[in-house]
């Protein structure tokens, strides 16, 4: 590895603004494995970590990160409402990498106190709800992780909808407190993506075979339909964009519909 640039301290949000400002233009169009390679080699081991719901592209990535460094740290969020298939995979994970995958759950009383009050499956109600129940299952455990983090490696692509059209390598993360997001396959697309799996064998989730392109929370996932795209089985009695709200704030519009707020354009404006 080469040599630490930040210190092992929490790092001050504006020389987290100015790594970022250098290295974008040094690190635009580079191959995922030096985007990581850069990542690696410049944040302390313990202030930065690779965040994967295990679906393909967070699978490619723990592959890569963990033949740069093995002992890079990984975090899944077990939502409680998972597939089997996923839980079965952070098992396979375990087994294949060897790594120590750390998993992440919702805090137990605000999931009472939501269930309590707008039943188990209140997503289908209304955004709103949907909303909510991304952001206390979701959402709230990511932001407690990385609160402990100067930067994150994400499996984001540039080509996955249009609300992750503005996915760069390297961003400062103003949603996330100012820490630096890292996503090195922002430009790889999902060919590029399979054929990684298939060249390395890459474990994978049961589901891809079935006709899912996109795995999350079991209630709110499904196969899609030939020519639908890809996140079209995310969240499909929804109007919107098919985010959750752990890229990017979310709101419900005047038309009832998910729509998700560019952290850039908020940060400008
Ligand atoms: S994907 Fe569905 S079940 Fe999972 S956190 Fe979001 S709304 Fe809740």
């Amino acid at each position: 590895m080469g040599e630490v640039r930040v210190s092992e301290a929490q790092a001050h949000r504006a020389d987290l603004e100015s790594l970022v400002a250098e290295a974008v233009p040094e690190l635009e169009g580079a191959a995922p494995e030096q985007v990581l390679a850069w990542a690696l080699s410049t944040f302390h081991r313990d202030r930065i970590a690779l965040c994967t719901s295990l679906q393909d592209e967070g699978m490619v990535l723990l592959d890569m990160a963990w033949r740069t460094w093995p002992g890079v740290q990984v975090f899944t969020i077990d939502t409680g409402r998972l597939p089997a298939s996923t839980l079965d995979l952070m098992e396979e994970v375990r087994g294949r990498y060897g790594i120590r995958l750390e998993v992440l759950y919702p805090d137990a009383d605000e999931v009472s106190a939501m269930v309590t009050n707008h039943g188990i499956n209140l997503f289908y109600e209304s955004a709103d709800l949907r909303l909510s129940c991304c952001d206390v299952r979701k959402v709230r455990p990511l932001d407690r992780r990385l609160a402990s983090l100067d930067a994150w490696i994400t499996g984001l692509r540039y080509d996955q909808n249009k609300a992750r059209g503005s996915t760069a390598e390297v961003e400062l993360d103003l949603a996330k407190g100012g820490i630096v997001k890292v996503n090195p396959l922002a430009r790889w697309t999902h060919e590029q993506v399979l054929d990684y799996i298939r060249e390395r064998d890459v474990p994978r989730n049961a589901l891809y075979s079935k006709g899912y392109t996109s795995i999350g929370c079991d209630p709110c996932t499904r196969a899609i339909e030939p020519g639908e795209d890809l996140r079209a089985g995310r969240w499909w009695w929804e109007g919107g964009d098919k985010e959750c709200g752990i890229h990017y704030e979310m709101k419900v519009n005047e038309r009832g519909e998910t729509v998700a707020l560019s952290m850039r354009g908020k940060a400008d404006g």
